[in-house]
């Protein structure tokens, strides 16, 4: 069996489709070196190890003769040999899953030096400095990444030899002193982990691969995987590389860049670049990287020298490379590349994060160029990512008063308070507070944090800082590398320009133009771009299901229309019924014991009804509304506190005593299973027949007045028996004839039922009988079927899932191999009694995408969302049949 694959010399084992096998890294070095594009020469063990090594805490037999081969093809490669006293070779040891995930994963560079090789890089680079330099910086990376002891430590030892020889920067430290650290943090190792440090290569390389491997299991790898649902199944590969430096003098640099600008996906190549310095040193944002074309120097602003000047030629090198593999991919590139004595080598490629902003331009700009064809631009936009782009921004009237201003790393506003740890930031989101996460850089540890914020500022890192990289694939505002911004942690407190700013006041970020503002600036809804128009247009061009909005006000109904909503799938009636003036005479409707109270209430609400459905149905412009007449449990209007029922004793000259009798005597010990549904409409009938009222009136009124052909829908919800369907169904359609025969007009109604309850779905082809339509409410048939209190399940579920007993929290994303079944079926049995009937969902899974996919798969006719997941929505549906 083959585990590992070689790539070197122009020559690879592997390509880009081999992503699962090798990593996304590995895969793409090996396409890269078959390209004829300069890649260090290496070796990639492939995912199957991993899951072997941390399922039986071995290796493969055949795996150490595999690596020694692949080594000595490396050694020729780049004429160096392994633990060379002459001319060592020396590798790092890279990380890389079947997708990227940032900084997740520890690489450690340097590998092979010890007290013998170390002469032969001095003999084979004539710069002692940099021979030290280099091994210390390995030692201290191997014994952090490799052998657990913490970078402090070594850190501690730095800064001890800078206070005693006087020096402030690394740059002034001279081999002798980089030498005899060393030897210092070799002791710090055996002291912490009582054992010597690894001299032998050949240990060191196998230690390294082994931590790589168990670095897939550590927290903040498994956190990461849970946000991004990457399966624990799929491993990490590791590629072992011939090290390039960028830090062997000033004819070396290191550098990251993208093919197109990742904030805004503008077609330009766009990235920064640090002389003399090591891979790492740019993302860290220790120092603050260089612009490398001339425009990304005048766009930010930097006085530093961009690297189209300073090493034109290396630019001219570099900017081919990036173009060709743009083309070749044809796809927008994240790279990095290192320069090592005017040699360019390209270290890695793989797709590029991008804001949602910039997935949309490059995706219709590369429609555009005859680069891809809509539906590869269809397919390549998340559906999640569009969130950003649905989000306010600042108010541009708005007064703000700038602190600060850094880096637009993460498009979109965000106002909250000041918290300086992941952990607060966590803690204070817990309990409902809005929070501005502000720290000097970000690490991955942070994820959590970065998480629970709602905006992030960073005091130091560039547009490719973890800071940056993270927030932008996550959707959260966020400013870095603001200069001048120093935290104080003892007290909790950030100071910037002569303001200083505590723990729990109010800032404001614009992750757009990298300002920072005191207090809360209001922000307005976003304004959708050009791009978004055409893409959507796309979109819909390949979308089979409709994709409505659940809107229960004309200002809901506005914005369903303004995302593009196909009709309303759910009008929720009991939000108009907690209007102010309102309630009052819907709990007389309840409490009330003669006709004539219940009478008088109903003349109340039946007019305030009838202009919020007219409403409805003007916003609607002929589209369908689907109207759910009553639903909730009764215990929700009615007065529990004693000054409501004064009230309804005072409106409706009730006594006191009578109100409360009866408020007992509806009383219920579980009222999601109680008198609620159409239970409420069998034993109140009147609500049921203003309601049906209302609708009707309304309707006729804009056939007439405004020429509007409206067809409503009239939905009855909790329906578990044939009986109760039929039984309503009867009166409804009396009430509608009336209504019409007064108007003298006559409209096209519809009459349905939710399917919400197990029972339902099961008898789904009796209930077709009298039912049109139906809609799936399946977040109660969520609870229903499983038995899980949707109020009440959030702390648990989310330990379920945790522990891998579910894969995901199924009021988020629908329980496919349950709940979806009893859609499966209801479907099935509705359609065998009427071919025609219009199927359905409203609830939160019709705006999910992984739950639209399955819709698609049993053939709903529509999902029904809330109004700003509309398109996400939209787009899910269309991916669901690409
Ligand atoms: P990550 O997945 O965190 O980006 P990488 O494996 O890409 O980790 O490595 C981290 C850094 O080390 C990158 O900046 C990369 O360019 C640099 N690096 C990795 N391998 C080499 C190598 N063989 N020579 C020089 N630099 C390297
Ligand atoms: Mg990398
Ligand atoms: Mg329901």
């Amino acid at each position: 069996e083959k585990f590992v694959y070689v790539f070197g010399n122009g020559q690879a084992e592997g390509d880009a489709g081999m992503s699962h096998l090798l990593g996304g890294k590995g895969a793409n070095l090996a396409e890269m070196t078959r390209l004829g594009i300069p890649v260090p020469a290496g070796f990639t063990l492939c995912t199957e190890v991993c899951g072997l090594y941390l399922q039986k805490r071995r290796y493969p037999e055949l795996l150490k003769e595999q690596v020694n081969e692949a080594l000595l093809k490396v050694q020729s490669a780049m004429g160096a040999g392994f633990g060379s006293g002459d001319d060592p070779l020396l590798v790092s040891v890279r990380s890389g899953a079947r997708v990227s995930m940032p900084g997740m994963m520890d690489t450690v560079l340097n590998l092979g030096l010890n007290d013998h090789t170390v002469q032969g890089l001095i003999k084979r680079t004539g710069d002692a400095r940099f021979a030290y330099d280099s091994y210390r910086r390995f030692v201290q990376m191997y014994a952090d990444v490799v052998l657990g002891v913490d970078h402090h430590h070594f850190e501690a030892m730095l800064n001890a030899l800078k206070q005693q020889t006087g020096k402030v920067q690394d740059t002034d430290i001279t081999a002798d002193e980089w030498k005899s650290l060393v030897a210092q943090y070799k002791n710090k190792v055996l002291e912490v982990t009582q054992k010597p440090f690894p001299e032998e290569p050949q240990d060191q390389l196998w230690g390294a691969i082994g931590a790589v491997f168990d670095s897939w299991t550590i927290p903040r790898a498994i956190t990461y995987r849970r946000l991004n649902e990457i399966p624990e199944s799929w491993g990490t590969a590791v590629t072992v590389q011939a090290m390039v430096f960028g830090n062997m003098g000033t004819d070396c640099a290191t550098g990251v860049a993208f093919t197109r600008d990742p904030s805004t996906g503008h077609n330009r190549f766009f990235g920064e670049y640090l002389i003399n310095a090591q891979g790492e040193d740019v993302v860290a944002g220790i120092r603050t990287p260089q612009q490398i074309t001339l425009e990304g120097k005048r766009l930010n602003g930097s006085t530093l020298p961009a690297m189209e000047e300073a090493m034109p030629e290396l630019y001219k090198e570099l900017y081919a490379v990036q173009n060709r593999l743009e083309m070749h991919y044809r796809e927008m590139q994240d790279i990095e590349f290192t320069i090592q004595r005017n040699k360019l080598w390209l270290l890695q490629t793989r797709t590029g994060k991008r804001t949602a902003k910039a997935a949309l331009k490059i995706a219709v700009n590369m429609v555009h160029e005859g680069l891809i064809n809509t539906r590869e631009a269809v397919s390549r936009v998340s559906p999640e990512s569009l969130n950003q782009l649905l989000h306010p921004t600042l108010d541009p009237k708005a007064d703000k008063r700038i602190i600060a201003k850094g880096l637009a790393a993460s498009p979109g506003a965000a106002t909250g308070r000041v918290v300086f740890e992941a952990d607060e930031a966590e803690q204070w989101a817990a309990t409902g507070q809005m929070v501005i996460l502000v720290r000097d850089d970000t690490s991955p540890e942070d994820i959590h944090g970065m998480h629970s914020a709602k905006g992030i500022i960073t005091a130091r890192g560039g547009m490719t800082s973890h800071a940056a990289v993270v927030a932008r694939g996550m959707g959260r505002p966020c400013v870095s590398g603001c200069a001048g911004l120093s935290i104080n942690m003892e007290n909790e407190q950030f100071s910037v320009g002569g303001v200083t700013v505590a723990k729990g006041d109010w800032v404001t970020i614009d992750g757009s133009t990298g300002e920072v503002m005191l207090g809360q600036v209001p922000t307005v809804p976003p304004e959708l771009s050009g791009d978004f128009t055409a893409f959507m247009e796309w979109v819909d061009g390949f979308t089979r299901m409709k994709v409505r909005a659940n809107a229960d006000t004309p200002d809901d109904a506005r914005m369903a229309r303004s995302f593009g909503a196909q009709g309303i799938g759910l009008c929720r009636t009991e939000h108009m019924f907690f209007g102010a003036e309102r309630i009052i005479h819907v709990r007389g409707l309840i409490l009330a014991q003669t006709e004539s109270d219940r009478m008088r209430a109903i003349d109340k609400i039946l007019p305030l009804q009838r202009s919020d459905f007219a409403g409805l149905f003007r916003e609607m412009k002929g589209y369908p509304v689907m109207i759910r007449l009553l639903d909730p449990p009764l215990h929700e209007f009615i007065p529990h506190d004693e000054e409501g029922q004064n009230e309804v004793a005072l409106v409706f000259g009730m006594p006191i005593d009578k109100v409360r009798e009866r408020v007992a005597s509806l009383k219920e010990f579980n009222p999601m299973l109680g008198h609620r549904g159409c239970r409420l409409g069998i034993s109140f009938p009147e609500i049921y027949e203003m309601q049906v009222r209302a609708i009707m009136e309304a309707a006729c009124q804009l056939v007439k007045e405004e020429g509007f052909i409206i067809t409503p829908e009239i939905m009855i919800p909790l329906v578990g028996l044939e009986s109760e369907l039929s039984y309503l169904r009867e009166r409804v359609v009396a009430v509608c004839e009336t209504v019409m025969g007064e108007n003298s007009v006559r409209i096209p109604y519809m009459i349905g039922t939710m399917i919400e309850l197990p029972r339902a779905a099961l008898i789904a082809d009796q209930l077709a009988k009298s039912g049109e339509f139906f809609s799936f409410g399946t977040n109660d048939l969520t609870q229903t079927t499983m038995g899980i209190s949707r109020d009440d399940a959030g702390p648990f579920l989310q330990e379920y899932v945790q522990k891998n007993l579910l894969p995901k929290d199924p009021f988020i994303s629908i329980d496919q191999d349950g709940v979806g079944q009893l859609v499966r079926l209801a479907a099935e049995k509705g359609r065998s009694t009427r071919p025609e009937i219009k199927l359905g969902v409203c609830g939160e899974h019709g705006g999910d995408p992984e739950s639209i996919h399955f819709f698609e798969k049993v053939k709903l006719d529509y999902v029904s969302c809330s109004p700003f997941r509309v398109p996400i929505a939209r787009l899910a549906a269309a991916q669901a049949v690409l």
